[in-house]
């Protein structure tokens, strides 16, 4: 996640909307915590609270990337340095203190020669990254000419996609087009993780985004994994409403995959890989499914929803919501 100065002034807020649990006001890390933040701007040194926001989310192995001139002029221990390749071929990266991480933001289109350079220094992971108003060649196809050269060169930088869309960006243009490009790449194995920057858009927005693009590449599951059949005219239950109902109770659960489906009669064979299942049976009446299994059949509909988190207990794959602090 991209970070402003401003959101350091309430670090609170901050380490709340990167998802990181609180306790006595201190972050702790989950899996659902963003992993890094990227700060175009450091806090000046004499800015003593802003900086001990930043180590605080260091201390719990949030990394913090700030370009290269800003680590230079005011360095923050523990900090990433974001380099491009003209930065690694002047050397102006060995003024780092020893040991300073390195992040290299890379497009992909590069002429091989110029990545040749990612051979003689250790990164901590690369930044796919082609401005919009530049992408002469897809961005799709540049981070796959880049995963062929490091393929090819048996080089294993973790890559994030990096994608900054200019101000104005509808929401769901940025939606589309960060599953189109990132998302096409992650479910195809090419890529570790996702930064998009959008400044005019809501934290939390491009936060749960980025999660969900996760999820939906079978990479990181933060929350629970739903899968219900588009409806038709053998549904025997209003499908939107109970799926809100069950989503509503059960939306906590990382891990746990349910699905929601209108009949018997294709329901069990489409659950795909599912841990629960809740299918309609007969009108009025559910049945209920571990994997593939029908273990309760006949459920009125009132009560399945209880049913089916009784039965997610049951196999201890239950977790009570977090608790407001
Ligand atoms: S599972 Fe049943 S209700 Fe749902 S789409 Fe298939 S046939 Fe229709």
């Amino acid at each position: 996640m991209s970070v402003s100065l401003d959101q350091l002034k309430a670090p609170e807020l901050l380490y709340k909307s990167l998802a990181a649990k609180l306790v006595l006001g201190m972050p702790f890390k989950d899996l659902a915590t963003v992993d890094s933040i990227i700060l175009r701007e450091l806090p000046p040194v004499d800015d003593a609270d802003a900086r001990l926001a930043l180590k605080r989310l260091i201390d719990i192995s949030m990394g913090v990337i700030t370009p290269l001139s800003e680590q230079l002029t005011k360095p923050l221990p523990n900090a990433m340095a974001l380099v491009n390749l003209k930065e690694l071929s002047t050397g102006a990266y060995k003024l780092l203190p020893e040991g300073t991480r390195l992040v290299v933001s890379v497009r992909g289109d590069e002429a091989y020669e110029e990545l040749e350079i990612l051979k003689d220094i250790d990164a901590t992971m690369l930044l796919h990254n082609i401005p919009f108003d530049e992408e002469n060649i897809g961005r799709v196809h540049a981070a796959r000419r880049l995963f062929e050269y490091l393929s090819e060169n048996s080089l294993d930088f973790p890559v994030i996609h990096h994608i900054q869309f200019p101000n104005g960006t509808h929401r769901d243009d940025l939606v589309i087009n960060a599953g189109t490009n990132a998302g096409a790449l992650l479910v195809d194995g090419l890529g570790d993780g996702i930064l998009l920057e959008a400044p005019d858009q809501d934290f939390d927005f491009l936060r749960n985004t980025s999660f969900n693009l996760l999820q939906g590449c079978r990479m990181r599951n933060t929350k629970t994994e739903y899968v219900s059949c588009p409806s038709c005219g053998r549904t025997l239950f209003d499908l939107q409403e109970i799926s809100a109902q069950i989503r509503e109770k059960t939306s906590h659960l990382p891990g746990v995959s349910i699905a929601i489906m209108g009949c018997i009669v294709n329901g069990p064979g489409e659950m795909a890989d599912a841990d629960f299942g809740y299918v309609g049976g007969a009108p009025g009446k559910i049945d209920l499914y571990v994997g593939k299994t029908v273990v309760k059949r006949g459920i009125a509909m009132e009560h399945a929803t209880d049913a089916l988190i009784q039965l997610i207990k049951d196999h201890g794959r239950w977790v009570d919501p977090p608790a407001e602090e």
